[in-house]
Parts: structure tokens; C-alpha cells; sequence
């Protein structure tokens, strides 16, 4: 019995581990997570709030909408980044199979959060990921 099953490895900092998943109808898929350890946490949530700041600056000169645009995202950054800050594993991007028409979607990469929904590119099939 072989079932042709190619291992694919992620290479980053801390601990990657599959967590696959599945649950819809006959769909299966693996996932990536990774475990950050206190610096990777700290970086990616000052990652989200210099974004979170960085666009506050660029809507400056959105006429109006700076009215709520800038103190938003001002105040945004550092909620993102007091999240972020205590997420310690993240999930990382991943193709998905849709089961109905079989067209792959990307499930994009972010807190784990399980189960994970996402909508079929292709087809706008709701598609739920549940840990295995
Ligand atoms: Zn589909």
C-alpha cells in the first residue's frame, strides 16, 4: 500500500508543526502552525502597529475621511498590537481544496483561531476547517 504523500517542510523561526485539518464533506488539508516564542510575538505585533501607524499617516490627506481615518488607525495599532502580542501560535497561509469543485483557495496566514471559515474562490462554497 503506498499513497504517494510528499512531505512539505516550512522553514522558519520557531516550531512549525502540521495540524491537519479537515471536515467538509471530504476535504482535507494541512496547515501549518507556528509557536512564537516572547521576541517573534513582540515583532509581528510591532509589525501590525506600524502598519496600523503607517496608514494613519497615509490618510492624512484623505479629505474628510482623515476625520475618523487617522485617529482610527492611531488607535487601532496599539489594540493590534496588545492582540498580537499574546497570540503564541499563528497559523500559517495554506492552499485548501475546495470538496465541491476541487479549485484550490488560499486560507491566508494569522492568529489560530479554530475553526477556521473561508469561501471558495471559485465556486463561493463555504468552506470550515476544524482541527484534526
Ligand atoms: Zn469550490
Amino acid at each position: 500500500m503506498e499513497s504517494g504523500e510528499s512531505e512539505e517542510s516550512t522553514e522558519s523561526a520557531g516550531s512549525v508543526e502540521p495540524a491537519g485539518l479537515a471536515e467538509s464533506t471530504e476535504g482535507r488539508a494541512v496547515v501549518y502552525r507556528q509557536t512564537l516564542d516572547r521576541n517573534g510575538r513582540i515583532k509581528r505585533a510591532a509589525k501590525a502597529l506600524g502598519i496600523c501607524w503607517l496608514l494613519a499617516v497615509v490618510s492624512l490627506p484623505v479629505l474628510f475621511f482623515h476625520f475618523f481615518l487617522v485617529p482610527g488607525f492611531l488607535l487601532l495599532g496599539p489594540v493590534m498590537f496588545a492582540i498580537q502580542v499574546r497570540e503564541e501560535n499563528i497559523v500559517l497561509g495554506a492552499m485548501v481544496a475546495c470538496p465541491a469543485c476541487g479549485s484550490e483557495t488560499r486560507l491566508k496566514g494569522g492568529g489560530e483561531e479554530w475553526p477556521i471559515q473561508l469561501r471558495c474562490s471559485d465556486c463561493s462554497a463555504d468552506l470550515e476547517l476544524s482541527r484534526a
